[in-house]
């Protein structure tokens, strides 16, 4: 990615089926944490330029990061909503949250917050890095914001496919 010479192979995706496939396809990796994974808001219908391999790409690694976070039991919701052209994926955890000093640094490359809680849980630093790069390609944005309750909400949000209109 970082030499330009990645690209993407980009088609029409259903995002809704895109999202319940990430959930499926990442549902032992959080059985082994305990954590249940829930899908809350659906946008159906909801068509996004993208490259599917990739964004399955991004979605596993929001959901194994929430999974690995979580407290043992705990849920991690799964949301899609959409407004102004634009649709918004959401993965939300009830974990410790992200350390104040490490916000600013959460998408760089090998950044993990120093810490033996994070050494613990293993990785490599790179995911977030990879996924905003990859977001970004597809014209999107990535971003987090604190949970209320406590835990934090990992989101991308890109644009809607424009539907050609149907002949008559
Ligand atoms: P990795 O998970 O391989 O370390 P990432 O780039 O995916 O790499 O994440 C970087 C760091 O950001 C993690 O090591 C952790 O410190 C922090 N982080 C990511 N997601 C979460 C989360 N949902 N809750 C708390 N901290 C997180």
């Amino acid at each position: 990615i970082e030499s330009g010479k990645f690209t993407l192979q980009p088609e029409s995706v259903l995002l809704n089926e895109l999202v319940k496939d990430s959930m499926v396809l990442n549902r032992a990796f959080a059985d082994r944490f305990g954590v249940e994974l829930q899908l809350r808001d659906e946008a159906p219908d909801t068509t996004v330029n993208a490259d599917r391999k990739r964004l399955l790409q991004v979605m596993t690694n929001l959901i194994s990061n929430a999974a690995k976070f979580s407290p043992k039991g705990g849920r991690v919701d799964v949301g899609i909503a959409q407004s102004d052209g634009m649709v918004t994926v959401t993965v939300e955890d009830r974990g410790p949250g992200i350390p104040a000093e490490f916000r600013s640094r959460i998408f760089s490359r090998f950044a993990q917050a120093d810490s033996a809680y994070t050494r613990q849980k293993g990785g490599t630093g790179l995911g977030l890095a990879i996924c905003k790069r990859l977001i970004e390609l597809m014209d999107g944005s990535v971003g987090f914001r604190d949970r209320p309750g406590g835990g934090t909400v990992f989101f991308f949000e890109l644009p809607l496919l424009q539907q050609p209109a149907t002949a008559s």
